[in-house]
């Protein structure tokens, strides 16, 4: 990478919170070209989700900006704090909630300490360096040490408080190296190498302009079933393409690969075989055995697929597509029909388990087809709850049939990703809602619950979950479909 003497100018909170999450989205949002960004929806959920946690953490409405500092609010927001970093950058940052606290500053009888709202489940390392930084410059302008920040959460039932001591020698110089390498990143020309971590990459803005680079350049982590770990190794041992590993002896990679570790040396052939199924666009039998026995005498499937909040710790939504077999042999997807089933507030979670049986028993002898395990486990927990007995649960599970599992046994294709977007588009699905993910689904939902009754943005919304989640239903039918048609030419 080439150094030029970029002009920094000033170092924000928000470019910190990038560079943690990933050095090269720091760059991105400070030279990258504004117009290739890609709007994702986890900021605003984030924020919704901070504004939850403030409102239940202070009932009172903050004041905002300085003249709320001077006037001793309980709250303030809306404050731009601006001062000198540990190396005498110019910082800048936008504390999202100051509390009111007991001590002396230049106001009075009285301090401020930063507030965060905490997604997840943990308080990361992004979140230690925001109150830091936030920290760091109330001092300056308060006059009084800023001795912690408070981290919140709010779950459906409870607050959660932690208090993060910023006094801590590991967290200031954890802040200062930080400041300083992020100083560094900036000062190139060119953008620091795409993640290793992809995985980082499917809620980031840049992804459009990475996923590009990453599959022009035919980077390593393009091939399915190299993470962060593995890249790094097969770095170390001159591997730094799919094509290169495309081309490598298996045997010898194994070899190789034995010093790491079994867990790698194991894999050697599939990771190869992977690579090459990329890069040539072959399909790879695995088994020889049928992948979807049990719909050659089914009468018909229930496909299901569930939208959940994590914050909330809720499945909000369980969809069942019923598609039945026609008379002729073939499945009758024209006639195919969606259940929607929503756990409302007013509802308890015994009434929703009501509805999901009533629907699995009029349909006793049909398989349950799902895309990964989530949905299993989760209703076999739901179940649980429920009180269902043991042979309830077992035969429950035994309904379930898992596409992703069977398919990853089953059948080796090009894809870098095995998940139900990327294999049902590569099976020839179209949403019907461009762009529409988990995340958005989300989105609506809050937006649906939040807002007036028989508005039209809350009717709209709900249509939108709703039309979402039917079509991760027929994707999931597409990718089974796909498979049992497989099962008929191979047979
Ligand atoms: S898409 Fe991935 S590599 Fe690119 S900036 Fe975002 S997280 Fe980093």
């Amino acid at each position: 990478m080439k150094k030029v003497s970029h002009d920094i100018k000033v170092i924000t909170d928000r470019l910190l919170r990038s560079w943690v999450r990933c050095r090269r989205k720091a760059w991105l949002d400070r030279y990258g070209a504004q117009e290739q960004r890609l709007w994702t929806p986890h900021r605003t959920l984030q924020l919704d989700h901070q504004q939850r946690s403030f409102v239940a953490f202070m009932p009172q409405k903050p004041g905002r900006g300085i003249g709320a500092c001077i006037t001793g609010k309980h709250g303030v927001i809306g404050l731009r704090l601006k001062g000198l970093g540990p190396s005498g950058q110019l910082l800048e940052s936008h504390p999202s909630l100051l509390e009111r606290i007991q001590g002396k500053s230049i106001w009075g009888d009285f301090s401020y300490r930063p507030v965060l709202g905490r997604q997840g489940r943990r308080v990361t390392r992004e979140h230690r360096l925001s109150l830091a930084i936030n920290g760091l410059l109330l001092e300056h302008l308060q006059g009084a040490k800023v001795s912690e920040g408070l981290a919140i959460c709010k779950t459906k039932t409870h607050l959660t408080i932690e208090h993060i001591n910023l006094e801590k020698d590991r967290i200031q110089k954890e802040l200062k190296d930080s400041l300083h390498k992020l100083e560094e990143d900036l000062r190139f020309k060119d953008p620091p190498p795409i993640t290793s971590d992809r995985r980082k990459c499917v809620i980031c803005s840049w992804r459009g302009v990475c996923n590009a680079e990453a599959i022009a350049e035919g980077h390593l982590s393009e091939v399915c079933g190299i993470g962060a770990s593995r890249r790094k190794i097969l770095h170390e041992l001159g591997i730094n393409s799919l094509d290169s590993l495309a081309g490598f002896d298996p045997e010898t990679l194994k070899k190789s690969l034995r010093v790491y570790g079994e867990q790698h040396s194991d894999i050697a052939h599939q990771i190869i075989s992977q690579a090459k199924a990329q890069k040539n666009g072959n399909i790879e039998r695995l088994d020889p055995t049928k992948a979807l026995p049990e719909l050659i005498k089914a009468p018909g499937v229930l496909i299901y697929d569930i939208e959940s909040d994590p914050d909330a710790r809720e499945d909000f939504l369980h969809g069942f597509v019923r598609v039945e077999k026609k008379l002729s042999g073939g499945w009758d997807l024209k006639g195919a029909k969606y259940h929607p089933i929503l756990l409302l507030f007013e509802h308890r979670e015994k009434y929703s388990w009501e509805r999901i049986k009533c629907k699995m028993k009029k349909y006793q002898n049909w398989p349950i087809l799902h895309y990964g395990e989530t949905e299993v486990l989760s209703i076999y927990k739901m179940a649980e709850r429920q009180g269902e007995s043991k042979e309830q649960l077992k035969l429950l599970q035994n309904r379930f049939i898992d596409i992703h599992a069977r398919l990853r046994k089953h059948w080796r294709i090009p894809l870098n990703s095995y998940g139900l977007k990327s294999v049902a588009q590569w099976s020839g699905f179209k949403w019907s809602q461009p762009g529409a993910d988990g995340a958005k689904a989300l989105l609506w939902w809050r937006q649906w619950r939040d807002a007036e009754h028989q508005s039209w943005s809350r009717s709209n919304s709900l249509r939108w979950i709703l039309q979402y989640n039917q079509d991760d239903c027929l994707a999931t039918w597409k990718v089974a479909e796909w498979l049992f048609e497989q099962d008929q030419n191979h047979s």
